[in-house]
């Protein structure tokens, strides 16, 4: 089959396009013609620093496609023919986390595109428990959008985040795919959203999508001056990072007493000197994203299937053109996800 797979770590050339074995079924799994699969991030650390496991490794973390076949001892509802997505996270079901429902900690889970390989094939397998079905209205690309960054964007929002309604949020880079999918959350669940970007084009964007208010962080190095502006010298409830080092101290300033941060990424750098005299007085509370639940998945696939959720699509590429892609989500020119179409 063909596919795009690493054999060495290097910039966007290092990618091959060519023929692979197809996957063989295994127990417990199914078998997926693959119709998307979309870019993160973390792709581009993979490819230049090298991946883990036997090379070579299949990339494509979120994938979405048509189930071709169904191991027999696969305990599943699913049917040949249905068109689904994958969760990426694979559990192991038998460590204590897993016992108790605490699946997020599971000692042994691995990531598709990661640790196995992904969806930037024309087939891949998967255990048949992280398969969901997609709404039939729904694009294979768009699905494909949904899992990592509606996963995390609901992690951070909804489950650390505690999101309401009544809540003015800050969310940096509405452009990237978490930023634009924590957006719609914020929205969806009624929240007022302040967000930041780096071009204007992007704010826009975010205001079709349901932020009310927008920032330009390269013309606005005081963010929380506007930011209290916005909010009648209040500031806000949440802040959503995944930018880090950059705005880090701008977002502690961004927050009421009693305001929540959660960040999930780093993309501007890790290491900062934070002015700890900002915490000092403030009871503020910071959190890390953490693991992810195969039950808020479920939650996150609930509304999606309920029309509530939609994946967010900014490209779209060939599978050939896998390269292209990486060399497009280096720019960040782009806004909400990076897809491959077979
Ligand atoms: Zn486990």
């Amino acid at each position: 089959m063909k596919a795009v797979y690493l054999d060495q770590p290097g910039g966007p050339e290092a990618l091959n396009y060519g023929d692979l074995p197809e996957p063989e079924i295994a127990p417990g799994e199914v078998m997926l013609r693959v119709h998307a699969s979309a870019l993160n991030r973390a792709d581009l650390n993979l490819r230049s620093r090298g991946q883990r496991g036997g090379a070579p490794r299949i990339l494509g973390m979120d994938v979405a496609g048509e189930i071709i076949a169904i191991s027999p001892e696969a305990r599943t509802n699913l049917q040949v023919g249905d068109r689904v997505l994958l969760e990426n996270r694979v559990k192991c079901e038998i460590c204590d986390s897993c016992v108790q429902g605490l699946d997020q900690y599971c000692a042994n889970q691995q990531r598709i595109g990661v640790d196995l390989d992904g969806g930037h094939a024309e087939y891949i397998t998967a255990p048949a428990v992280n398969a969901y079905r997609i709404p039939d209205a729904m694009s294979f690309a768009e699905a494909a959008a949904l899992p990592l960054a509606g996963h995390t964007a609901w992690q951070c929002m909804v489950v650390q985040g505690q999101v309401r309604s009544w809540d003015d949020v800050l969310i940096h880079a509405a452009g990237s795919g978490v930023g634009s999918m924590a957006i719609q959350i914020a929205k969806m669940v009624g929240a007022r959203v302040i967000t930041t970007a780096g071009s204007d084009w992007k704010l826009e964007r975010a205001k079709e999508w349901g932020a009310d208010a927008g920032i330009n962080y390269r013309e606005t190095p005081n963010l929380s001056e506007t930011v209290r502006e916005l909010t009648d010298g209040k500031g806000v409830d949440l802040v959503f990072d995944v930018v880090g080092a950059d705005v880090w101290e701008e977002s502690m300033l961004c927050l009421k007493p009693g305001g929540r941060l959660v960040i999930t990424g780093v993309t501007s750098g890790a290491r900062t000197n934070m002015d700890l005299s900002i915490l000092q007085g403030r009871p503020l509370h910071l959190m890390g994203s953490g693991g992810r639940t195969r039950r808020s998945f479920g939650d996150l696939m609930k509304l999606v299937n309920q029309g509530e959720l939609r994946g967010i699509v900014g490209q779209t590429f060939p599978l050939p053109d896998v390269a292209e892609a990486h060399r497009v989500m280096e720019s960040r020119d782009f806004y909400g996800k990076l897809v491959i179409e077979n």
